[in-house]
């Protein structure tokens, strides 16, 4: 608030009244059970106000058609009925699942969305988890190969009938693309916007980078490294967002292996850097699960993606786009 005033003063003082008194406005609330910020530069306060109406509007939008936890939502329209017949979907839930099923097969089914089959047992709020044979019978659903996309006819349909999708891995993302697009069709040029850890930076910050915090996952207020960066989508994963410490000291956290049907391990957080939020979001999951050496490897062969991992002994790795340059041989 007090940056916000005093940005205000500056204006007023620098510059001679017929020229714009355009500066920052901050917004935020909650959406898609998720904290979501936004700050953008405006000429005027009606253009910004109703721009990010527009932009809350749409989170709740999406959100009623993504989320697993209303009935009356597509998914789950989806979820009742693709086991027994082709379900045709709106072109947002379609352009999700595709994009899913994408990095599904980059990350050779690390990153599946029907680990909603057996992600629907766990109840972190209630400290709930299901027992091995609970896992053993639901992981026969979890089968990426088993979803059927027909593009023309934008079906969707399960081999398994009783396979389950659920979309917490990327929806987020989808929705703070969306969100920028917005934005720019409002002729915004300079916007922050995140939803948990989905962000996405539309331009710099008027003449210098955007300043972003990789979190330190185990600390609430202090990160482990900041980053300049402008016109960039950044999605974080990390054991940290939603978890307990069970009977036996095991941290059960969101992020499944569908493997396994518990909890992957070996990393505590990981931020994935690319020009949009819907690729960041499903591949911070997908390297959450791969682990370091796998999901490094995934990350090295994608044009224009970088990732920082945190490991579990809190080791930082790169990706090859952002490792520091090998020293340079200066000698003739
Ligand atoms: P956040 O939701 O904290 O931003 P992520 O983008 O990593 O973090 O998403 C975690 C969510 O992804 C989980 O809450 C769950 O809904 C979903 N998820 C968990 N494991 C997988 C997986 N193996 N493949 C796809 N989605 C997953
Ligand atoms: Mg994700």
């Amino acid at each position: 608030m007090l940056s916000r005033v005093l940005s205000a003063c500056l204006v007023s003082v620098l510059l001679i009244p017929s020229i714009s008194h355009a500066e920052w406005f901050w917004y935020s609330g909650t959406a898609m059970t998720t904290r979501i910020e936004l700050q953008l530069w405006s000429d005027d306060q009606a253009t910004a106000d109703s721009a990010s109406e527009a932009v809350f509007a749409e989170f709740d939008r999406i959100n009623q058609r993504m989320t697993r936890y209303s009935e009356d939502s597509e998914l789950s329209l989806v979820n009742r009925e693709a086991g027994e017949r082709p379900v045709e979907v709106s072109d947002s839930l379609f352009r999700v699942i595709e994009e899913a099923q994408r990095v599904s097969k980059l990350s050779n089914g690390a990153f599946d969305i029907s680990f909603g089959s057996v992600g629907f047992l766990y109840d972190y709020r209630e400290l709930k988890q299901p027992t091995d044979t609970e896992v053993a019978e639901r992981l026969q659903h979890v089968s990426f190969r088993d979803i059927v996309l027909d593009a023309e006819k934008q079906t969707v349909a399960f081999r398994k009938p009783r396979m389950k999708l659920d979309l917490g891995g990327i929806a987020k993302g989808y929705a703070v693309d969306r969100g920028i697009g917005i934005l720019k069709a409002r002729g915004i040029h300079h916007a922050r916007l995140s939803a948990g850890g989905d962000m996405r930076l539309l331009g710099d910050k008027r003449g210098s980078p955007w300043v972003v915090g990789v979190r330190d996952p185990r600390s609430e207020d202090s990160n482990a490294v900041v980053l300049p960066v402008s016109d960039l989508a950044l999605s974080t994963s990390g054991d940290y967002e939603r978890f307990f410490i069970d009977e036996a000291g095991n941290r059960i956290h969101h992020i499944l292996s569908p493997e396994t049907g518990r909890p992957a391990k070996g990393i505590q957080s990981v931020t994935v850097m690319g020009p949009d939020a819907l690729t960041t979001d499903g591949l911070s999951t997908a390297v959450f699960v791969l682990g370091v050496e796998k999901g490094l490897a995934m990350i090295n062969g994608l044009n224009g993606i970088d990732a920082i991992i945190i490991d579990e002994n809190r080791d930082m790795h790169y990706s090859q786009g952002l490792a520091a340059p090998e020293a340079v041989d200066s000698t003739p």
